[in-house]
């Protein structure tokens, strides 16, 4: 069930079921010469939504913008600021919360949103712990390459050029989810360098075409299959737990 193509009174009824809600997040940030700014939301939107087909699973509208101000040296890149960013998770787990959701599971697509996200949790669970108040729901984040499976099967595939951003594996599963727009591009040099992240000048100055330690070339169609279908079974197993805690 997706709950922006869901009626009100379809919600109502959902939440005499079940209180749990999927949200995939994510970032619209450069990936690199040949991967598509909305990697990061798509990778998360394209799993959460194929397990949506296969398990009776609710999933929310993607976050789509998160923080990824070290990317905006390249164009296409929106970020929000730490902060904004905080604000807006918390605004969206109290409208959640106030309808009766009471575990929300954060599907994750970009690495730099982890410390912003789990930032976010804790400020919305001091509330309750100041007051001295029970809080009425539990928050989840996981990330998408973090379900069972998946870090095994991305070895496998890559076991050289995988690196960190524009990912051989994310780029695979966009290609797989949207074939009419897979690119291409000369990867030079074939693998990226890695190094640390600090601010956007610095980042464009280390990792000149945007990529870190990958080789964004070895992406197919068919490896972004596999890694779907493998991340759809982590998705609903991870949930099936998440329900029972
Ligand atoms: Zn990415």
């Amino acid at each position: 069930m997706l709950l922006h193509l869901s009626t009100w009174p379809e919600i109502d009824a959902r939440l005499k079921q079940s209180r749990t809600v999927v949200i995939p997040i994510g970032s619209n940030e450069q990936h690199g010469p040949m991967g598509l700014l909305g990697t990061d939301w798509l990778c998360p939107e394209i799993i959460a939504h194929a397990a949506e087909k296969e398990a009776d699973i609710l999933v929310a509208p993607t976050f789509n913008i998160g923080m990824a101000q070290h990317h905006l040296g390249f164009s296409g890149t929106i970020s929000l600021r730490p902060s904004t960013f905080m604000a807006a998770i918390e605004d969206w787990v109290r409208s959640l919360s106030r309808h009766g959701f009471d575990r929300i599971y954060f599907l994750n697509g970009h690495g730099g949103n982890v410390a912003t996200i789990e930032a976010a949790f804790s400020q919305i669970y001091s509330s309750y712990s100041y007051a001295a108040e029970p809080c009425p729901f539990i928050l989840k984040l996981k990330n998408w390459w973090d379900l069972p499976g998946i870090s095994r099967l991305a070895a496998k595939l890559y076991p050289n050029g995988h690196g960190s951003h524009a990912t051989p594996s994310e780029i695979a599963v966009t290609f797989a989810a949207y074939p009419d727009h897979v690119k291409s591009a000369t990867m030079e040099p074939q693998i990226a360098p890695n190094g640390p992240i600090r601010d956007a000048l610095d980042y464009r100055f280390r990792f000149p075409d945007g990529r870190i330690g990958s080789d964004s070339s070895l992406a197919t169609i068919e490896h972004g299959k596999e890694l779907i279908a493998a991340s759809v079974k982590g998705l609903i197993d991870d949930l099936k737990k998440f329900d029972g805690e």
